[in-house]
């Protein structure tokens, strides 16, 4: 799936492997020294997954600057009581319908003149003038903060780059058992190619669909993320398909475009800049590169081939509990590829009226290099 620009900014940290909730929040109280903050509150419900294990949808943590995790708290309400114990069962929870407001009480008690830092880009306006008017404990003071769990979220550890891998090989595997039946053909429509897509995901073991599946036939496929429609393939298409799957929270990201029939010079054209681009984009990803010289890397082939503005977006994006987050990948990006980050490469040319190509897929920053979790062929495929 393409993004149009990084949703966060980076943050720089220490590049250790964290594999359970209490290292990482270790992690976050070793970054909040430097916004003067003697706690946070995280209420943002992908980062509370990643900082607790908790996966209920009313949730706030509250982890303090130090070294000692005892004193760190999770708020959430009494539909979920027997749920926190046993997905967060090293921190004490707070049952209470207003989660954040429980968790700053929390602090306000434990130090006087308290420091508390919050997701300046998860808590809306409304939330942030009802916390400071009426329910703000007497001394607290509240640090805006931005993109700090995010920032650490771009590392992943083993078990989370597994996830991602397991996600990318139902992807694989459903979109194989799809071609292998011939149910990319001639005759049928857009959705229903999505729906068996999703079908196979789902048997095959999916927790759910990564976002809506795009199948987008002949010059639909010149739209990026087209909507599957009642179209009807038809000889001589271009079928672009983008999609993924989700495996213990975790999503993969992948794109083919195959032909139907014999392809057109045009189709065959286009479809190998990609593929060189999308090889070049790959081979451009390391630990330390800048991520806006990975896009570069990728886009000057589509450039020198003349078809610079029908690339209408950046080349990848971070996927991982979202499927899209940092690093965003892009030429206004402006961070630098982490070890152990899992992104996309998936550049596109789309030449409205006729059609368009896209090549998708998601890999691991890895050392000097990056490695593939996605396998499908990625040499055209007439079917
Ligand atoms: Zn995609
Ligand atoms: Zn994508």
């Amino acid at each position: 799936m393409a993004v149009a620009a990084s949703p966060h900014p980076q943050t720089p940290h220490a590049d250790s492997r964290r594999r359970d909730p209490a290292s990482r929040r270790a992690a976050l109280a070793g970054l909040l020294n430097a916004h003067d903050a003697d706690a946070m509150i995280v209420g943002d419900l992908v980062n509370v997954r990643y900082l607790s294990g908790f996966t209920g949808s009313n949730g706030a943590v509250l982890v303090w600057a130090d070294t000692d995790r005892g004193h760190d708290r999770i708020a959430t309400d009494g539909r979920y009581t027997s749920q926190v114990a046993a997905q967060a069962p090293d921190l004490e929870a707070l049952i209470a319908r207003d989660t954040v407001a429980v968790l700053l009480a929390e602090a306000a008690a434990r130090r006087s003149g308290v420091r508390v830092a919050f997701e300046a880009d998860a808590m809306t306006v409304a939330q942030y003038d009802e916390l400071t008017s009426s329910d703000m404990p007497d001394g607290v003071a509240l640090v805006p903060v931005r993109g700090l769990v995010e920032g650490l979220r771009e590392t992943k550890d083993d078990d989370e780059i597994a996830a991602v891998e397991r996600a990318c090989a139902l992807g694989d595997q459903a979109l194989a058992n799809l071609v292998d039946r011939n149910a990319i053909a001639p005759g049928r429509t857009e959705r229903r190619v999505a729906r068996e897509l999703e079908w196979e995901m789902y048997s095959l073991g999916a927790d759910a669909i990564a976002f809506e599946t795009i199948v987008a036939a002949g010059e639909n496929s010149a739209v990026p993320h087209h909507r599957p429609t009642d179209a009807v393939l038809a000889p001589g298409d271009f079928v672009k398909i983008d999609f993924g799957a989700v495996y213990d929270g975790y999503h993969s990201d992948m794109t083919r475009t195959f032909v139907l029939g014999e392809p057109a010079d045009w189709q065959r054209e286009i479809y190998e800049i990609v593929r060189t681009a999308q090889e070049a984009g790959c081979a451009a990803l390391k630990a330390g590169a800048a991520t806006r010289d990975v896009d570069a890397a990728a886009r000057e082939i589509i450039v020198a081939a003349g078809y610079g503005k029908q690339y209408v977006h950046g080349l990848g994006h971070g996927v991982g509990l979202q499927i899209h987050e940092a690093p965003g990948i892009g030429a206004a990006s402006t961070g630098t590829l982490l070890d152990g980050a899992t992104v996309t490469v998936e550049p596109g040319i789309y030449l409205p009226g006729r059609g368009g190509v896209r090549i998708e897929d998601t890999l691991v920053v890895d050392g000097s290099g990056a490695r593939s979790l996605t396998h499908a062929p990625r040499a055209l495929r007439i079917l």
